[in-house]
């Protein structure tokens, strides 16, 4: 079955020292070559709402998807450039109830602070023909939480982003990658048509839309393992579940 990778980001900038989770930046200068190997193999890189015509098998192409989860400042100033230099689209997945903030949710856990878009930067996102979807309202813990409070992390972040920005929300990312048989229910009955996890495989045609996989990209990340995570079975046999 046709592969389609789902390349997962977080931060685009130099990785802070010895700080938990630093492998999840990955440094501007790689996200451009990276993006640079993509476009000379002749790749399109897709915005998952791009791409589902691809996973549902109506369309084929060389296409990978590319997702940023938390919706870093950085994916705005370092990442927006140089996919528009390649006429790509992307997804970026927002803690609404934190735009042009931090990510808090893990302040105190040894993770770097790092600054959020604010609404005029997702604006300015929006305007370029990049995408967003939701990634909750508070990074929420949602198989921890009571059903009640999940529901509306994953109800409310919709609504909010959609009177904010004026746009439908049609793509959804578990946060911590954490998500069970009721998270998917609430997900789909809220009316995504999309989500997107932190399972290690790349997606293929005619996979459940609602439980996506995604190829990891870290710091480390050199050329040839790209390639490999890419046009390989590297990254289907490195599974794991990651924040
Ligand atoms: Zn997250």
């Amino acid at each position: 079955m046709k592969k389609i990778p789902i390349l997962m980001y977080h931060n685009i900038a130099p990785a802070p020292r010895s700080k938990r989770l630093s492998s999840l930046y990955v440094h501007p200068h790689s996200f451009a070559w990276q993006m640079r190997l993509l476009s000379l193999l002749g790749y399109k890189g897709l915005a998952i709402h791009d791409l589902v015509p691809y996973l549902r098998g109506e369309k084929e192409g060389k296409v990978v998807g590319i997702s940023f989860d938390d919706g870093y400042l950085d994916n705005y100033t370092e990442a927006l450039p140089v996919l528009q230099k390649f006429g790509f689209t992307a997804s970026c997945y927002l803690v609404s109830g934190l735009l042009g903030r931090s990510n808090l949710w893990a302040v105190g856990q040894d993770v770097q602070e790092s600054p959020l878009m604010s609404t005029p930067q997702v604006r300015s996102w929006l305007d370029a023909g990049m995408s967003i979807g939701s990634h909750t309202h508070s990074h929420a813990h949602l198989c921890r939480i009571e059903p009640t409070l999940a529901a509306r992390e994953i109800e409310e972040s919709k609504a909010f982003l959609e009177t904010s920005f004026q746009c439908p929300i049609s793509d959804f990312c578990y946060p911590y990658g954490e998500f069970d048989a009721e998270t998917i229910r609430l997900v789909r009955d809220a009316g995504y048509s999309t989500a997107v996890t932190t399972q290690r495989l790349r997606a293929k045609v005619g996979d459940d839309l609602h439980t996506l996989p995604r190829v990891h990209v870290t710091r480390r990340v050199t050329p040839p393992l790209f390639l490999a995570k890419l046009l390989t079975g590297y990254e289907d046999k490195h599974r794991e579940a990651h924040a």
